[in-house]
């Protein structure tokens, strides 16, 4: 696969990614030779005192959204549901429209603390497809900036330091935190 498709920014780690992810995210070999966890990343319990070293940015009712530990780019983000399941078409309505608003939610938010110039968003659905957490659902959401996957490849890992997790965690972390409300108080405000 091209580093160019806009699908190279999605995947979590499979094996047939690997060449391109030694090509333009070098950090991310920590993820595919470290040992994989055993315990569920989006199942891990967010309470709040927690949360920033569980790179969890918010919680609904429904979902919540945390930074990518392996990032591709700086400011690469997850929406999971609270519901450990690879099944997106047995989602109750409530959680997969719950989870819908987080995910436009994160891209508004994302443009307003980070100013990216695109963002890939997308679902990965099996190990096939690229998922690397393969039984539990996530959106990705990249931020992309002119010129980030054209020069990459060529540097590697000499000239792209992604931002320090922490970092992007206190970032973006006001953004999500002033934006507290419910979805159903946000739709009975409008
Ligand atoms: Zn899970």
């Amino acid at each position: 696969m091209s580093t160019r498709d806009p699908n190279a920014a999605l995947g979590t780690g499979s094996e047939a990614e690997s060449d391109r992810t030694v090509l333009w995210a070098p950090w991310r070999m920590q993820y595919i030779e470290g040992e994989k966890a055993h315990d569920c990343v989006f199942c891990i319990s967010p309470e709040t005192a927690m949360r920033r070293e569980r790179l969890i940015l918010h919680c609904t009712p429904h979902s919540r959204v945390m930074l990518n530990k392996y990032p591709y780019n700086n400011g690469h983000l997850m929406i999971a549901p609270h519901r450990h399941t690879a099944n997106l078409a047995e989602l109750p309505d409530v959680e997969f429209t719950d989870l819908m608003d987080m995910l436009r939610r994160t891209v508004a938010l994302l443009q307003e603390a980070m100013h990216p110039q695109g963002m890939n968003v997308g679902l990965n659905l099996g190990t096939p497809a690229g998922a690397g957490i393969a039984d539990h659902l996530h959106w990705h959401v990249v931020p992309r900036w002119i010129g980030d996957t054209n020069f990459m490849p060529v540097v590697g890992s000499v000239h792209v330091m992604p931002q320090h997790l922490l970092d992007s965690y206190d970032l973006l972390h006001p953004y999500f935190t002033a934006v507290s409300l419910t979805t159903t108080d946000m739709y009975n405000q409008k």
